[in-house]
């Protein structure tokens, strides 16, 4: 199902970016095209322009003949020199007769079918002639008092073959279409790799969280059928005094609190997948808070035959959230004590370090291999489940423990202890940088 799911996300992913893809082309392909053909068009325009106004000022250029080939000192290629179609100007009298019949000689034959069009003085065209010649026309209409004769009062088509344009033109559209088809195949190959690129981290959480509905679903059926179990045993023997059931009930009160246990880090948990939670980052003088948050577990610890001690730490302050760094204590000290024997002492000491602090926490306990040292911040993780169902332990306390220490932008790792036990060593910086989530680097 869950892939089915992912398969259709990245699809959609896909699809999206392959859609985004080919408008970037075609928009491209579109703009060059345009420009490629303007620029084109515009040298030839320019050119009938520059004809234009010397047939008006009746200037050097008027004084030629009006049918030629190519021009002296033109752009058009030596290889299309003896084109007979290059530069031609067509005279055309008041009836629109073509006047210059004589001079345009064999061309004549082909040219004979353009017709005036008075209504076009002064503007561009482009036609075709005799069906493969293609001309940028412009009409110019020649006053009566200009100084050439021949052409007074005349309408002159000056026409500007470009053909070898519409070749390179049509050469360029071709190279075009190829390029932009290739990039096309290419930016399939693309999209499939950004869709995979983007659902890399999608579907690593997302295996993550299902493992963890899994694991949670798992660790909260256990307690809830105990309990279901003793409360059934209890229905079964209505006339019971309690005392004659204490140790069910005890058992099912023991679970129940588990399950809350569990709860509350699961819940601790899923706020911190969310970076819902609202922090406040104080500063704090660290010697009397580890004084005040230590003092109560130093009963606790005395009450199960073991000693914590709180080593002197100097006078300092750390910007921290006391309510997350009390929580990320009371996991350690907690595990410190699940896992050390009677007699044994445990000790927690913190010192500066250049810009950064150290928490420590040392025990005389099971210690933990070194193999184990990564995998026990990881969530459910436990090194001996069985050992740890004894004492409570549910897995969650070092994956809460490791986000409290990102969300301080530190680090948090374990070493093994002289001569046993281990030391769990938090690395803070005395002011972190303020906003939520730290790196999420994990440390043996
Ligand atoms: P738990 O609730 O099981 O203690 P944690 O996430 O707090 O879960 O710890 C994960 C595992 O790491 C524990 O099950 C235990 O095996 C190991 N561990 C944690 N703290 C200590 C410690 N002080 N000494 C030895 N092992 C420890």
């Amino acid at each position: 199902m869950s892939n089915k799911v992912n398969r259709a996300q990245q699809w959609r992913l896909f699809i999206s970016n392959f859609i985004g893809f080919t408008i970037i082309f075609v928009l491209l392909g579109i703009i060059v095209f345009v420009l490629f053909r303007n620029a084109m068009l515009t040298s030839t325009d320019q050119a009938l322009r520059v004809e234009r106004s010397s047939r008006l000022d009746g200037g050097p250029l008027a004084k030629k003949t009006v049918v030629q080939g190519k021009q002296p000192g033109s752009r058009v290629p030596a290889s299309k020199a003896i084109h007979p179609f290059m530069t031609t100007t067509l005279i055309f009298d008041d009836q629109g007769e073509i006047a210059n019949r004589d001079q345009l000689g064999s061309r004549y034959e082909t040219l004979r079918n353009i017709t005036l069009d008075k209504s076009q003085v002064g503007q561009l065209h482009t036609i075709q002639v005799g069906g493969k010649y293609n001309f940028r026309t412009l009409l110019v209409k020649v006053p009566k008092h200009n100084s050439d004769r021949l052409v007074a009062g005349k309408y002159l088509l000056l026409m500007e073959n470009i053909d070898p344009q519409k070749a390179a033109m049509s050469n360029f559209t071709r190279v075009l279409l190829i390029t932009m088809g290739i990039f096309w195949l290419l930016s399939i190959l693309m999209s499939i790799w950004m869709s995979r690129l983007t659902m890399r981290p999608i579907l690593k959480s997302w295996g993550r969280q299902t493992e963890f509905v899994g694991n949670a679903a798992h660790e909260l059926r256990t307690p809830l059928t105990i309990i279901q179990n003793k409360l059934e045993l209890l229905l079964t023997k209505p006339n019971d005094k309690i005392i004659d059931q204490a140790e069910n009930i005890a058992i099912a009160n023991s679970e129940s609190q588990r399950l809350q246990k569990l709860t509350q880090d699961l819940l601790a948990l899923a706020r911190s997948d969310s970076n819902t939670l609202q922090t406040n980052f104080e500063s704090t003088p660290v010697a009397s808070f580890l004084q005040q948050t230590v003092e109560p577990y130093t009963e606790i610890a005395a009450s199960q035959g073991k000693n914590l001690v709180l080593a002197p730490v100097a006078d300092f302050h750390a910007t921290l959230d006391q309510n997350l760094v009390h929580q990320l204590l009371n996991i350690l000290i907690d595990n410190a004590l699940k896992y050390s024997p009677k007699d044994s002492t445990i000790t927690l000491s913190a010192k500066v370090v250049g810009r950064k602090w150290q928490l420590i926490v040392a025990d005389q306990g099971i210690g933990v291999n070194e193999t184990e040292r990564k995998r026990i911040f990881d969530r459910f993780y436990r090194v001996d489940s069985s050992r740890s169902r004894q004492t409570g332990g549910n897995g969650l306390g070092l994956s809460i423990a490791h986000w409290i220490v990102n969300l301080h932008h530190g680090n948090i790792a374990v070493k093994a202890n002289d001569p046993q036990g281990s030391r769990f060593i938090t690395t803070l910086p005395l002011n972190p940088p303020v906003g939520l989530g730290g790196h999420r680097e994990k440390q043996a």
